[in-house]
């Protein structure tokens, strides 16, 4: 089986049969849905470009193929969305334009209240992989205008594919940087990478708290790196860039849903330039993790709001259909595996 090739890799074959700059941003956006291919028109491309068109059209869309889910949320529809090898990973829909992707199949991080954790990373995507969402998304709904690297997979732990996925996003696609965001539990490699790249995306920690030492519980296999250090970390990237750090926070009841520990929270971020996003737990199968009460989360909110804090509450997105955490993508597989062992 062909392994799923970097976006750098397939422009390489284009470079190698004389295509410039223009060719290849033309056969980019059309993989994008923001062209046609062109393919009949072959005075537009050099001979073997022009030769090359059909293979390259069906590699880039032989990367994927997309099942999509309705959700009753509004504006919200989650995708399946299958690879080369069987393997599939999910992105969201969004409402206000947005769509989130996958950056791995499974992830390495383990929080313990997260369904993607619990089965250890199972592959990298490609650059290539991790853009064909976003094709798929704008044959659906062409008017996306943000992209947030927050599904399955720890961005950080993909650099190189990550960072070729918003170096295109921010260029070829066009995008406002400020509307890429990427998700992070917080990795030095990615601190350090972030503010040399030519597209600098908005920035968003997972904190979940901030106790040291029940992060290093929650976020099993998190880089050891201290609430300070990546709280730090990313409040200056966010203040250089001039666009606001997301800090999110799983909400568990009894866990981390403390007024104290969110006065503790209100301490680090009072005067900074970041917004908190409360996001209550989705309950996985055989979890202890419960959401809290409605109330209580609202108190939660206040005692942000009236530090100075911007703070919301979201839900995760498309939740009637499992949508959070690789939830739908484990119920999927399982469905595979049941139906394989009938046909045996
Ligand atoms: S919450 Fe994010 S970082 Fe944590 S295990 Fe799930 S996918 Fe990985």
């Amino acid at each position: 089986m062909a392994r799923a090739e970097h976006l750098s890799e397939l422009v390489d074959l284009l470079v190698q049969r004389g295509a410039k700059t223009g060719h290849i941003r033309r056969l980019l956006r059309a993989w994008m849905h923001l062209g046609p291919w062109e393919e009949r028109s072959n005075d537009r491309y050099p001979k073997r470009v022009a030769e090359f068109l059909p293979e390259f059209k069906s590699r880039l869309q032989g990367l994927s193929r997309v099942l999509p889910i309705e959700s009753r949320q509004p504006d919200s529809m989650k995708l399946i969305v299958g690879l080369h090898d069987g393997e599939c990973v999910e992105s969201v829909l969004l409402p206000r334009q947005a769509l989130c992707i996958s950056t791995q199949v499974g992830c390495a991080v383990g929080c313990v209240f997260c369904m993607t954790g619990k089965s250890g990373l199972i592959r990298q995507l490609s650059s290539a992989e991790i853009l064909a969402q976003v094709a798929e998304a704008r044959a659906i709904r062409p008017n996306l205008k943000k992209v947030v690297l927050m599904g399955m997979g720890e961005p950080s732990h993909n650099l190189k594919a990550v960072c070729e996925a918003i170096e295109f996003m921010g260029t070829t696609l066009g995008m406002a940087h400020k509307e890429i965001v990427v998700s992070t539990v917080g990795d030095r490699r990615l601190f350090e990478v972030l503010p040399t790249l030519s597209v600098k995306p908005a920035i968003a920690l997972s904190l979940h708290t901030t106790d040291n030492e029940k992060r290093r519980r929650l976020l099993t296999n998190a880089a050891p790196l201290s609430v300070e250090e990546v709280l730090e970390s990313t409040l200056s990237y966010a203040e250089a860039t001039k666009y606001p750090a997301q800090i999110e926070w799983t909400l568990m009841a009894g866990v981390n849903d403390t007024f104290e520990e969110v006065e503790r929270l209100a301490d680090l971020l009072e005067g900074r330039y970041a917004m908190v996003n409360f996001i209550a737990v989705n309950p996985i199968d055989g979890s202890p993790y419960q959401r809290p009460s409605d109330a209580h989360m609202q108190d939660l909110i206040t005692i942000l709001r009236r530090r100075g804090i911007v703070a919301t509450i979201r839900m995760s997105a498309a939740q009637d259909v499992d949508g959070g955490c690789g939830q739908l993508r484990a119920r999927v597989v399982g469905r595979q595996s049941e139906v394989q062992k009938e046909n045996q």
